[in-house]
C-alpha cells in the first residue's frame, strides 16, 4: 500500500551490511560519502564546499544491498528564484545492455496537499548510481542519488529528499509538481491551508456550480478506453487506468474508481476533484 517507505532500504543498509560482509575490508572508509556537487541541487549555505579531486574511483564492489530509487521523491530547489520541493516519481523503462534498470523519471503531481518538512537522521548518505531517462527523451545517462536528511510529510505519505546529481536528469518543473516553501510550516490544518500551493496551480475560474446529472455511458466507455490507450496512470495512486478500475469525474477528470469514491467520501476534500478542485461526482461504467 505504501510505495513510499523509503526507510527501509537505509535501515537495512547499514544494519545488514556488517554482519553480512563476507570480507573484513570495511566498505565505509572507502566511500568518499559527501562527493561532488550538490550545490547544484542546494545552493543553500548547506552546501559544504568538498571538491574531492579525483571523482570518485566507480563506487567499490557494491555491498549485498543497493538501495532502490524510491518511487516518488522530491527534491530541494532554488530554480527560478524560488526555494521549494520538486516532486518527482520514476515509471521503468526497460533495461539498457549491462542489463541494468533504466528510471523513466516524470514531474509527480502534489495534488494541493500541504506537506511539512521533518528530518530524521540518518546514517552515511552514500551515493548511489542509476542509469535514468527523461520521460520524453530518448537519452539516457547515469546519475546519483542519495537521501538527506529531510522528508516531506503528508498524513502517512512520506516522501523523502533526495539530492541528484546532475540536475539535468530531471524533467522540467511542473507548476504541479513544484511546493514552494512560503512560511516556515504552520500547523497541520490538513488540506484547508490550500494557500501557499494554490497560486502556482492553473487558476481555474471560480467555479459556479458544476452540475451535471450524468456522464453517458458510451463517454464514459470513450474517455477509459482513450485514458487506457494513452497508458495514463491515477494521480492518486498511479495505478495505469483502463476500462475496468476507471471513473470519470463530472469534471471529467479520470481515476481509478475506487482511489477517487475513496477521496470524495473523505471529509476534506469536500467532494471536490483533486486535480482541478472542483466539486464533483465520479461515474462509472455499470
Ligand atoms: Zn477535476
Amino acid at each position: 500500500m505504501d510505495q513510499y517507505e523509503f526507510v527501509e532500504p537505509m535501515v537495512q543498509e547499514p544494519m545488514v551490511q556488517e554482519p553480512v560482509v563476507p570480507e573484513p575490508v570495511v566498505p565505509e572508509p572507502v566511500v568518499p560519502e559527501p562527493v561532488v556537487p550538490h550545490e547544484q541541487i542546494e545552493n543553500i549555505a548547506v552546501a559544504p564546499p568538498m571538491p574531492v579531486a579525483p571523482p570518485m574511483p566507480v563506487a567499490p564492489p557494491m555491498p549485498v544491498q543497493i538501495p532502490m530509487l524510491p518511487q516518488r521523491f522530491c527534491v530541494h530547489t532554488t530554480q527560478y528564484g524560488r526555494e521549494g520541493y520538486y516532486l518527482i516519481r520514476w515509471t521503468h523503462s526497460g533495461f539498457d545492455q549491462d542489463n541494468k534498470r533504466i528510471h523513466c523519471l516524470k514531474p509527480d503531481n502534489h495534488l494541493n496537499r500541504f506537506y511539512n518538512i521533518a528530518s530524521r537522521t540518518i546514517t552515511p548518505y552514500r551515493w548511489n548510481e542509476i542509469i535514468t531517462k527523461k520521460n520524453n527523451g530518448t537519452v539516457s545517462r547515469p546519475m546519483r542519488w542519495s537521501y538527506t536528511d529531510k522528508y516531506l510529510r503528508f498524513d502517512d505519505t512520506r516522501i523523502p529528499v533526495l539530492r541528484i546529481t546532475p540536475y539535468n536528469v530531471l524533467p522540467s518543473i511542473k507548476a504541479t509538481s513544484f511546493i514552494p516553501i512560503s512560511a516556515p510550516v504552520a500547523p497541520v490544518a490538513p488540506l484547508a491551508p490550500v494557500a501557499p500551493v494554490a497560486p502556482l496551480v492553473p487558476l481555474v475560474p471560480k467555479p459556479t456550480m458544476y452540475k451535471i446529472e450524468t456522464i453517458p455511458q458510451h463517454v464514459i466507455r470513450a474517455l477509459l478506453r482513450d485514458a487506457a490507450m494513452y497508458e495514463e496512470e491515477c494521480p492518486i495512486t498511479s495505478v495505469d487506468i483502463d476500462i475496468t478500475n476507471g471513473a470519470v469525474t463530472s469534471c471529467f477528470h479520470i481515476f481509478e474508481k475506487d482511489a477517487i469514491q475513496k477521496w470524495l467520501s473523505l471529509p476534506n476534500s469536500r467532494e471536490k476533484c483533486p486535480i482541478c478542485n472542483t466539486p464533483c461526482n465520479s461515474y462509472t461504467l455499470d
